[in-house]
């Protein structure tokens, strides 16, 4: 069997390219299976997505914790998470990143064969937008040989047209290829250890059975349907964003850019906050054109 472990933020598409990565997989005449695993906050937080590719029909439906290989859209994540904690021996990585796979750091003691592209430059190119599901595609490829490139810009084509029409599905097939196209490949090495900054996923023993009814709950960790409801992440913040609706030029720009979906737009296009789920980074505050939000020390909630 083998097993892909995607790493990305909310909103890169981590889990479209798994499911297009399976997709492609059956093309190719395998079996194959793709999920994905969220934590309780969405925009820009870390995402995983797995897959897997057998001969035969696949009966296991865990989480990939011993991969073949990983796909790491968004190479900040190896400073926020074990990236390629469970690394199979001879396992093997595919990077977005403008550097060279021998200038990569990706944490002590790990070493593989590593694909490399930019692929957010590549997507701005021909998408005109910064989302590199697609272009990270092509640059896996680099690295496994069971889903050819071929089979892969089909099921991106047809996936990805299907949803966003054609037009949309030849530029993402367009960025696959292009990026399949530049890659370069070498041995990425960790020299250094990164703190590790979350324990976002939990461990086997905080999962209670019963994780199919709504939500459940042990010693304060909600996990299952509907935890990203229950955890209230605003508690986690220690400053607190002040809304000045008076200079609020109606942008969006705010509420395009929470990574926490905690700034409602209201039907005049003015601005709420949610100070359940805001978590005080900040932002929305750095982003504003007019110095419109102020962030304010301490765990504040304005209506
Ligand atoms: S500070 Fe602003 S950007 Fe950050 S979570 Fe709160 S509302 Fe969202
Ligand atoms: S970014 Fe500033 S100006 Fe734009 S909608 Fe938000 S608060 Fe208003």
């Amino acid at each position: 069997m083998y097993e892909v472990r995607f790493h990305g933020r909310g909103g890169q598409g981590a889990v479209m390219a798994a499911q297009t990565f399976a997709d492609a997989a059956v093309r190719a005449g395998h079996h194959a299976q793709a999920f994905p695993y969220f934590g309780a906050e969405r925009r820009g937080a870390p995402v995983q997505a797995f897959a897997r590719i057998d001969s035969r029909k696949i009966r296991l439906h865990s989480q990939v914790s011993e991969p073949d290989l990983i796909v790491v859209l968004d190479a900040s994540l190896f400073e926020l998470e074990p990236v390629t904690e469970g690394l199979r021996k001879g396992g093997r990585l595919a990077v977005n990143t403008p550097m060279r796979p021998e200038e990569l750091e990706i944490g002590e003691g790990a070493e593989a064969l590593t694909a490399v592209a930019d692929a957010t430059a590549i997507a701005l190119e021909t998408l005109k937008v910064p989302i590199v599901n697609t272009a990270m595609l092509g640059v896996m490829c680099r690295v496994q040989d069971l889903v050819p490139i071929d089979a892969i810009t089909e099921a991106v084509q047809e996936r990805f047209g299907g949803k966003l029409g054609a037009l949309a599905g030849t530029a993402n097939a367009l960025s696959a290829r292009r990026a399949y196209d530049v890659a370069a490949v070498g041995t990425a090495r960790g020299r250094q250890r990164f703190a590790r900054a979350k324990e976002w996923r939990p461990a086997w023993n905080e999962i209670p059975a019963g994780t199919s009814l709504p939500s459940s709950s042990v010693e304060g960790v909600e996990i299952g349907p509907g935890s990203a409801r229950t955890n209230l992440t605003g508690e986690w913040r220690w400053s607190s964003p002040f809304y000045k609706k008076e200079k609020c030029i109606r942008c969006l720009r705010c509420w395009w850019s929470c990574p926490d979906a905690a700034i409602d737009r209201l039907d005049d296009d003015y601005m709420r906050w949610n100070f359940d789920y805001c978590k005080g980074c900040g932002i929305c505050a750095d982003i504003c054109p007019v110095d419109a939000i102020d962030m304010i020390k301490g765990v504040h909630r304005w209506e």
